[in-house]
Parts: C-alpha cells; sequence; structure tokens
C-alpha cells in the first residue's frame, strides 16, 4: 500500500467566524472527514495537524487561572492540544469510516519532535503565540519569566517563542510499525512537541515547530512516497490576490524554486507549506499535493489542485 503523511489546515477545525466551541470543531472535523475520508481505503496514512487557535485557547486558560492552578510551560501545552486535537479527529474520522463502511481504525500518537539545541532560532524567536498583555503585564512578563514580548500590529503585547527547525520525529518508528499493522495514525500535532537531546536525555523546550515542516520530517522519516497538504485554498497561486494570479496545475521542485525565490509565496501561510514540499521532494518524495479538503478528490482527477514533483 501507498503510505502517504496528509496535514490539514487550520479550517479543518475552525473557520472564519466560528467560535471555536468543542460542538463546532466535532462539526468541522466531521465534514473534512467526510471529503476525505476515501482516502484511506486503500493506502497508509498518517494525518497531521496544527494547533495554533486550541494550544492559544489552552495558554489564556492557563493564563487566568494562574492563581489557582500552576500554569504549564509551553510543551505540556502542546501535549495537551494533540490530545484534544487528536481526540476531535479520531472521533469525527471514526464515525465517518464505519458509517462508509471503510474498516480501519485510527489512533492519536503523542509526538515529540527532536530539534537542535543550537537552533538559531533559539536567538531569535518570532512566532507570537497566546493571548495579548498590556505594555505594564508585558513588562512584569519580561522581568519574571524572562520571556521575549514584542507590540503586535497595535493590538498589544504579545509573548515571542522560537520556531526550530524539526530535525527528527521521535515516535517516527512507533508510526511506522502502527501504519503496517494497518492502522491510521494522527500524529506530529501541532508541528510536534519540540525536544532537544542533552547527554542522552531529551527536554522539552518552549517554541513552536512550524505543522508544514513537521509534515515533511515526518514523511521523509517514514519513507512516505506523498505528501498532501490541505488547506483553504484549492490551489497555490502565482501572484496570489492580485488581477493577474494564475493557479499553477503542476510544477517542479526547480521551477517552485524559482517561484518561491520571485515571491511569490506568503512568509507564514503559504511560503512553509512550499518549503515543506521542496523539502520533501529533495528527501526522495516522489510528489506534493496542496489542495483543500473540499478539491482533494477532483485533484486526484487532475481538475484542480497544485501537484508538485522531483
Ligand atoms: P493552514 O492553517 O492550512 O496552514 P495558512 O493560512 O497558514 O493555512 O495558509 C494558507 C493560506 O495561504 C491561504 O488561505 C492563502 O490565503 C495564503 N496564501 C499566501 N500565498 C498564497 C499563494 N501564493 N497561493 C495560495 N494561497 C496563498
Ligand atoms: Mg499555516
Amino acid at each position: 500500500m501507498e503510505r502517504v503523511v496528509i496535514a490539514v489546515g487550520g479550517n479543518a477545525l475552525l473557520r472564519p467566524g466560528d467560535k471555536g466551541t468543542s460542538e463546532e470543531q466535532f462539526r468541522r472535523a466531521r465534514e473534512t472527514a467526510e471529503y476525505i475520508s476515501w482516502i484511506f481505503e486503500d493506502r497508509q496514512v498518517a494525518l497531521t495537524h496544527g494547533n495554533g487557535p486550541q494550544v492559544g485557547a489552552i495558554l489564556l486558560q492557563n493564563e487566568h487561572a494562574r492563581d489557582i492552578v500552576p500554569p504549564m510551560p509551553l510543551d505540556v501545552c502542546g501535549a495537551e492540544s494533540q490530545g484534544m486535537i487528536g481526540y476531535m479527529l479520531e472521533q469525527s474520522f471514526n464515525n465517518v469510516l464505519k458509517a462508509r463502511g471503510i474498516n480501519r481504525d485510527i489512533i492519536t500518537l503523542l509526538t515529540r519532535v527532536e530539534v537542535d539545541e543550537n537552533d538559531p532560532a533559539f536567538k531569535n524567536p518570532t512566532k507570537p503565540i497566546g493571548p495579548f498583555y498590556t505594555r505594564y503585564q508585558a513588562q512584569e512578563l519580561i522581568r519574571e519569566k524572562g520571556w521575549r514580548m514584542v507590540e503586535d500590529s497595535g493590538r498589544g503585547w504579545r509573548r515571542v517563542v522560537p520556531s526550530p527547525d524539526p530535525r527528527r520525529i521521535v515516535e517516527s518508528g512507533a508510526i511506522l510499525s502502527l501504519l503496517e499493522a494497518g492502522f491510521i495514525v494522527i500524529g506530529v500535532g501541532g508541528g510536534g512537541i519540540p525536544v532537544i537531546r542533552k547527554n542522552g536525555t531529551l527536554i522539552g523546550v518552549e517554541g513552536v515547530i512550524d505543522k508544514d515542516l513537521g509534515a515533511a520530517t515526518l514523511a521523509k522519516d517514514i519513507d512516505a512516497i506523498e505528501l498532501i497538504i490541505l488547506t483553504a485554498v484549492d490551489m497555490v497561486y502565482l501572484n496570489y490576490g492580485k488581477e493577474n494570479q494564475k493557479g499553477i496545475d503542476s510544477a517542479t521542485l526547480r521551477e517552485m524554486r524559482e517561484y518561491y525565490r520571485q515571491g511569490h509565496f506568503k512568509p507564514g501561510s503559504m511560503g512553509p507549506k512550499i518549503l515543506a514540499a521542496m523539502r520533501f521532494l529533495e528527501n526522495g518524495g516522489r510528489k506534493v499535493l496542496i489542495t483543500s479538503p473540499e478539491k482533494l478528490k477532483e485533484s486526484y482527477e487532475g481538475k484542480s489542485g497544485t501537484w508538485i514533483y522531483p
């Protein structure tokens, strides 16, 4: 069976305008499952997902209850988000698969990702996370906790954390065994929990791994042949959002490198997806598809999506 990694984006669980209730997230997860469940029938699939809004909510809860319950560090909050999102996806996919008569079991695996303790990202934190603070609160937090804080586009002060490069999925062997035993695996949630190795000991660090790069690292570590990135757009565009925007049906790694260099893909949204695609193909991956859950089927029929080849 072909082995594929599917990375689902934020809108698999939350859409613009959603409040983020559990009912909403279960409903979105079910919709996503209904669009893509057919692909599980005859493939080995590892499913990864983002966690931005959910881990933001967990941080906010920790912050507001800090006088009653000790707040947890970011790596622990990330682990919580993997469990919470994993449960919602697992239950929704499980029910859809059963309803469609697809006899596959699905399991969520808590996943850590090794990063380099000398990664330059640790000296230069870039990723804003969690709640907004006043200038005064920010000064307190800088003094008390040593957090790095920045003013986020006029909306208040926010903590920034490093976004280190994922090197190795700690649980890749376990994921592979589960896939070979016939399970669908949900893993590397939110890009994975970042850990560093010190004298043979793993230690969690406060950072956020990009989920698309995490997915590409998993795809390499388990020798997947295909990486599918599902997001809010049906395909990748040149000159996105401009009058002359043009969809890319298919492209080679070389062409993508050139488009990337020309600045067609925004950092923080499409940029990391294209980086993940290029990295996977450079490491032996055979194809990458970027599309929306709604257009997955049509993409396989050659009618939508962006396909990228080595
Ligand atoms: P996800 O939660 O799936 O990671 P992101 O918002 O991070 O979603 O990235 C997807 C978004 O990237 C699209 O919704 C689109 O607004 C934006 N985008 C930026 N550049 C491009 C491009 N060149 N082609 C298509 N979409 C792009
Ligand atoms: Mg994203």
